[in-house]
């Protein structure tokens, strides 16, 4: 049987894969789609705010040109990565729940890209699934209009619309950047009285400017309270109320993770925050053999870990399994 199931092939489950290995522990991967596949949902252009040094897996040198990677540099990176340590990885099947066995092993359910349902039986689990499932919708009307996406790629369709994006984060900042160089007409939505305090530093300076010279209209403390085909509401905290034209709305309000997986197994969650209690020395969750890894086991405040941090989730993982065997 194999010694350790890990669920979900992103850096810090690869990472995971890559410390059981090399303690020559038995390890497999499935995940859903294909290997980092949250990088791979990244807008096609971004660059990290990590330098590629920090994104290290496997003591392998991520070397680049540039100080900070773009993201296919990461998307080769940990394909080779995984390629280079031979993980054993099936892509596209994806686990449905975990169920604990009476001898303490685990039996996971399945399915296939093609529908077909299966199982792995394994000593341990590691559950290292992310947190890109779900975008954070806001519930407004006219939210699931086809003009509103919660995930932005390229500028490239926006050339020329008067498009409109709600959130203040990196994402939100990267975004509108690059929607002013293709010539859209920008207008930012944020709750907040100022954009995120973790704007990356090299970015921000060209924004305000952007900001102050009228290329990104943006409104603070405000909220898109709803969105037709040909407009939006915007509402300020202080009751004002404005109607905009508008042909498309970015939404880049987060994501949280789907959190059935982990509740199926019967992992203790800490109501507020919706966290799975774990050993921090060890990431076994509250059933023993059954641990997390990566941004999983953040709370509901995903920027509590990253790949910087997650990274090292799996050596300890590792660890504990070697010694407990
Ligand atoms: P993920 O990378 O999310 O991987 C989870 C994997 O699990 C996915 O491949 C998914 O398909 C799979 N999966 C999910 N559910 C199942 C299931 N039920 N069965 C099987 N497989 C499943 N972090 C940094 O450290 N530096 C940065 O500069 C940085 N920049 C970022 C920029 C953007 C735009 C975004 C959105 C995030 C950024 N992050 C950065 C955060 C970073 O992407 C995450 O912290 C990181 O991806 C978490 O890694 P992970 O391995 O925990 O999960």
């Amino acid at each position: 049987m194999l010694d350790v199931l890990i669920i979900g092939a992103g850096p810090c489950g690869l990472s995971a894969a890559i410390e059981c290995s090399k303690r020559g522990l038995s390890a497999e991967i499935i995940d859903k789609h294909n290997i980092v596949h949250s990088i791979y949902l990244y807008p096609t252009h971004m660059q990290f705010f990590s330098t590629a040094e920090m994104l290290e897996i496997g003591d392998i040198p991520f070397t680049i040109s540039n100080d900070k990677p773009y993201r296919d540099e990461a998307l080769a990176y940990y394909r080779k990565v995984a390629e280079h340590y031979k993980i054993n990885i099936s892509p596209y099947e994806e686990a449905t729940s975990i169920n604990k066995l009476p001898d303490g092993s685990f039996k996971v359910l399945t399915r296939k890209r093609s529908g077909v349902e299966s199982y792995r039986e394994a000593k341990n689990v590691v559950i290292s699934t992310g947190y890109f499932d779900h975008p954070n919708y806001i519930g407004i009307p006219g939210e699931d209009l086809d003009k509103v996406t919660h995930y932005f790629r390229e500028a490239h369709p926006y050339a020329g619309m008067k498009t409109a994006i709600i959130g203040g984060s990196n994402s939100a900042v990267d975004a509108a950047m690059e929607l002013i160089r293709v010539g859209a007409d920008v207008t930012m939505i944020y709750r907040r009285k100022e954009i995120s305090e973790n704007i990356k530093p090299w970015v921000r300076p060209i924004f305000e400017a952007m900001v102050n010279k009228g290329r990104i209209k943006l409104y603070l403390e405000s909220n898109v309270t709803e969105i037709r085909e040909n407009s939006i509401t915007i509402k300020s905290n202080n009751g004002s109320e404005q109607l905009i034209d508008n042909d498309f709305v970015l939404a880049l309000t987060g994501f949280r993770p789907d959190r059935k997986l982990l509740a199926s197994s019967g992992v203790e969650l800490d109501e507020e925050m919706e966290k799975p209690r774990f050993n921090p020395d060890t990431m076994e969750t509250t059933v023993p053999g059954l641990y997390v890894a990566g941004v999983i086991s953040s709370g509901r405040n995903a920027n509590e870990i990253f790949i910087e941090t997650g990274r090292f989730h799996g050596r300890l993982i590792a660890e504990h399994l070697v010694n407990k065997a």
